[in-house]
């Protein structure tokens, strides 16, 4: 089920990439891929929405590459919230991002989590139920999601997926199986791991192959992802060797 020959989440000009939509698409088309998303990242005012879709509708002319358009947008509290503009007509896929971490009603910095893990505000416990409260609403709330790099937050704060109770991960997948949303593993950020990423390929959730890249020569290269596959036993033995 996971698929190498596509990467799904790779960003452009329009955001913070470094390769322009075509420099993305050649880089793709040298590396062999199949199908290639063209994510950017966005938020609740950004009006270039309707311009990106109609470049990346006018590049598949120009391409035997399936093409897509996902944007991303981080979550912004608790609920699931995520800060993306309300029309987003033509994007196939919402990129849920843990670019903060949301708590009750906000999301706060890295720092100030640590900051209020040192304090004693809060506990790992309740960092981690937030979080999965956060990723659950965001799928719930809005069609279409990806679920990105999930988990990326944990180490910026000290922690690591491994601390994530299996009931969490259970609670994510199901709620993932449910809503018909999807994950993406994230070589630029090496996560999830195979274990956060089993309760979903148990569920028949989707799982997208993305590099997250901001460069067109990072573009297909994987080694997180297959490494992922490997521990999963998603690889054949003979392409092992390989
Ligand atoms: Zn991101
Ligand atoms: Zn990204």
């Amino acid at each position: 089920m996971f698929n190498f020959k596509e990467d799904m989440h790779v960003h452009s000009t329009f955001s913070d990439g470094a390769g322009t939509l075509e420099e993305n698409i050649r880089a793709a088309e040298r590396q062999g891929l199949e199908r290639l998303c063209c994510v950017d990242h966005v938020r609740r005012k950004t009006p270039w929405v309707p311009e990106f879709v109609k470049a990346v509708q006018q590049a598949r002319q120009n391409t035997g590459i399936e093409l897509l358009c996902g944007v991303e947008a981080k979550i912004l509290n608790e609920d699931g919230d995520l800060d993306a503009p309300d029309d987003l007509t033509g994007v196939d896929y919402i990129y849920a991002a843990d670019h903060r971490f949301p708590l009750y009603d906000k999301c706060r910095s890295p720092n100030r989590i640590r900051q209020m893990l040192a304090d004693g505000e809060v506990t790992v416990e309740r960092l981690m139920q937030a979080l999965t409260n956060a990723t659950c609403g965001a799928m719930i709330r809005h069609e279409r999601v990806v679920v990105a790099h999930l988990f990326s937050i944990l180490p910026k704060v000290g922690l690591s997926e491994a601390q994530v109770p299996m009931h969490m991960l259970e609670t994510l997948a199901e709620t993932a199986a449910q809503t018909g949303s999807i994950i993406d593993i994230d070589q630029r950020w090496s996560c999830p791991g195979p274990r956060s990423v089993e309760p979903f390929v148990r569920r028949g959730v989707r799982v997208l192959m993305s590099t997250d890249s901001h460069k067109p020569e990072d573009i297909g290269h994987y080694k997180h992802n297959i490494e992922v596959a490997r521990t999963l036993g998603l690889i054949p033995a003979l392409e092992q060797v390989a």
